[in-house]
């Protein structure tokens, strides 16, 4: 396993390297990271996996303070996993260049989390143009946790290098809760309450099937889960899986959530 630092020793140790599987993360790894890298691991030749808590992607100061850290345990998992490289760079190895054109979000893009966290994805596409230029992998592997992300990536970088995304499926705790980094900012009785909620919106899209007036069950779904799991619901959206478009029908859509459990923010689709 290579740890490398900065730019040169990327480029040394990416020499001569061809299949180069990628897996972009920001750390603090749980079973979802690690899903992804094996996936790489089965399908490239070698695997490369960067942890970069990204600063131009939080709107809010103190969500990136105190978004977790854990590089030891991350490191000693990496470790385990035989992953080639590990690529650890400093916030002047990423924004080493000034952008020539500003990245902006088209109009029907700006739903779900672009709405509510201005600049997020601006910030997610830049921080990914750069990693795809310095590593010009072969494959990058991504969740279908953060669909959205997924689906402005994909199109952003399938128009500009010839670097393939696999989007690869949300991986849960036993009891349905979609793993994340910022669950480890939840003390046990939050995290039973996410598993509660989550559990609920799965027999809440059941229900929805052939239903007619599903905005309107929506919306009163939200205000419910106000007062069921006193959290503070941004959006629940049904959408169409491939494309993001408002949906009426369950069959290929997903219910997207995002909600704050205290002042924890937590994302899914179901
Ligand atoms: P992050 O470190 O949170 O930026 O995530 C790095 C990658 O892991 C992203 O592509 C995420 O979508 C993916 N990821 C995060 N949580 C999960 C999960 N529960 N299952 C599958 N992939 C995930």
């Amino acid at each position: 396993m290579k740890i490398l630092l900065n730019n040169n020793d990327l480029n040394e140790a990416l020499n001569n390297v061809s299949k180069l599987g990628f897996v972009p993360t920001m750390g603090s790894f749980h079973k979802g990271h690690v899903s992804l890298i094996k996936r790489s691991k089965k399908e490239c030749n070698k695997t490369i996996v960067s942890i970069f808590v990204n600063p131009s992607q939080f709107n809010n100061k103190k969500d990136f303070e105190k978004y977790p850290r854990n590089i030891k345990k991350d490191l000693s998992i990496l470790r385990d996993l035989k992953v080639n490289f590990i690529y650890l760079p400093s916030k002047k190895n990423v924004y080493h260049s000034k952008r020539t054109s500003k990245i902006k979000l088209n109009k029907k893009d700006q739903i779900l989390c672009a709405k509510f966290r201005k600049g997020h994805f601006e910030g997610v596409i830049d921080v990914m143009d750069r990693l795809t230029n310095l590593i010009k992998p072969w494959k990058i592997y991504m969740g279908e946790k953060d669909m959205q992300q997924l689906h402005l990536v994909k199109n952003y970088i399938k128009k500009k290098y010839k670097s393939k995304i696999i989007s690869c499926q949300t991986i849960r705790d036993k009891k349905g809760l979609a793993l994340s980094s910022r669950n480890s900012l939840l003390n046990n009785k939050q995290i039973e309450k996410a598993r509660n909620l989550t559990s609920h919106i799965f027999h809440f899209k059941n229900r929805l099937k052939n239903k007619k007036n599903i905005y309107k069950l929506l919306q009163q779904k939200k205000n419910d889960l106000k007062k069921l799991f006193d959290v503070k619901v941004e959006y629940l959206e049904l959408r169409n899986a491939n494309n993001l478009k408002i949906s009426s029908k369950t069959q290929g859509s997903k219910i997207f959530i995002a909600y704050f459990l205290n002042k924890v923010r937590l994302i899914d689709n179901i």
